[in-house]
């Protein structure tokens, strides 16, 4: 039977719940033979993966997922195969966790002035100690009772014009994809559906992804429905980008897909784990 690969997951080191031990574990259980954990925007949690997939006998493939402002948009690049004591890299993520940082306290103060006090300190307890992000205010703001559910309070108080929403000040294309290059790994550009772009505008992107040297597409994303699984191979085929498989696991009952259930590549792609041998 085939490996599975699963190259798209996060821990407690950005905004999933699971550390990566655990991560590791349940991925191994779910049958997942390579697993890449790509926390937002930073690198902490690989050693403790890199650990315990050694313990379990899993693959880990050490990744980052870079946050990218492009055109007034936020695109989310994957770093596949980086090294994790890249200077480079390391310096250019801890530019956007320092950002973050900032966006976590004006997140709250608009919330407040909203009417939400507090948001910080409740976000902070969801965060287990990593920096605070827009999950966790969400699962703050959820467990207030402010939204019914998970996608509700994001569309309510955390997306673009809504109350809570401060504008991205991530890296460049060009910045992330020098990087995560620098550090010997390859960019991927995740869940290319949720950016709700016209097909026009998606050429442009990966017309300027492909002369910026990206290498793939993740054509299988947990938070794709299997319509856009079917349009991205093409757009993969189109644009000469191998193609990657990411469940994008977040929380074990948070409405996130689980680790390794994904539909198979359709006919056509060439997988990016096909160069890694
Ligand atoms: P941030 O990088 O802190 O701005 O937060 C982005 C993260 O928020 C994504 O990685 C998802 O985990 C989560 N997220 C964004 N939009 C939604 C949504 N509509 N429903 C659930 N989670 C979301
Ligand atoms: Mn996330
Ligand atoms: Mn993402
Ligand atoms: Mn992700």
């Amino acid at each position: 039977m085939a490996v599975v690969h699963d190259l798209h997951a996060h821990s407690t080191y950005s905004d999933g719940t699971l550390t990566p031990t655990l991560l590791v574990r349940r991925a191994q259980a779910q049958g997942v033979g390579v697993l890449a954990l790509t926390d937002h925007d930073g690198l902490d949690g690989l050693p403790e993966a890199e650990a315990a997939a050694r313990e379990c006998g899993i693959r880990l493939i050490p990744g980052v997922e870079v946050s990218v402002s492009w055109a007034g948009r936020t695109l989310h690049v994957l770093g596949l195969g980086v090294d994790p004591a890249d200077a480079g890299l390391r310096e250019g993520l801890a530019r956007l966790r320092a950002f973050r940082g900032w966006r976590a306290e004006e997140i709250a103060r608009r919330l407040e002035a909203h009417g939400i006090p507090d948001a910080y300190a409740g976000a902070k307890g969801y965060a287990h100690g990593a920096i605070i992000g827009r999950t966790h205010f969400a699962r703050h703001l959820l467990a207030l009772g402010k939204a019914r559910n998970f996608g509700h309070v994001f569309k309510r108080y955390l997306t673009q014009g809504k109350p809570g929403h401060v504008p991205g000040q991530w890296a460049s294309l060009e910045e992330a994809l020098g990087w995560i290059h620098g550090a010997g790994g390859q960019a991927v550009l995740a869940h290319p559906a949720r950016y709700k772009l016209t097909r026009t505008k998606l050429n442009i992107l990966l017309e300027e992804f492909r002369a910026a040297g990206g290498e793939g597409l993740e054509v299988i994303s947990g938070s794709h429905a299997p319509r856009d699984s079917v349009l991205m191979a093409t757009f993969a085929r189109r644009h000469g980008l191998l193609a990657s498989v990411g469940s994008d696991f977040h929380d074990p009952d948070g409405g996130y897909a689980e680790l390794g259930r994904l539909p198979e590549l359709p006919a056509g792609c060439r997988p990016i784990w096909h160069t890694w041998h």
